[in-house]
């Protein structure tokens, strides 16, 4: 059985928030996950720390985390 992770709310405004998918525009095309508010538009990573944010468990868990 296959279980989702949720993504919770904002922590700034209590507003749905989606998690999307941008690509590094080059020739060996990493994906990188990120997760967006939809109403403030807060996101969890900087774009430094896009490098790193592969794994998309991961960046969910942290942005639930996040106080
Ligand atoms: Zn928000």
């Amino acid at each position: 059985m296959k279980r989702k992770k949720n993504i919770l709310p904002c922590p700034f405004c209590g507003s749905k928030a989606n998690l999307f998918v941008m690509d590094s525009g080059k020739k060996d095309s990493k994906k990188y996950y990120d997760i967006e508010c939809t109403n403030c538009g807060a996101i969890m990573l900087t774009p430094k720390q896009h490098m790193l944010s592969d794994n998309k468990l991961e960046i969910i868990e942290m942005w639930n985390k996040r106080v």
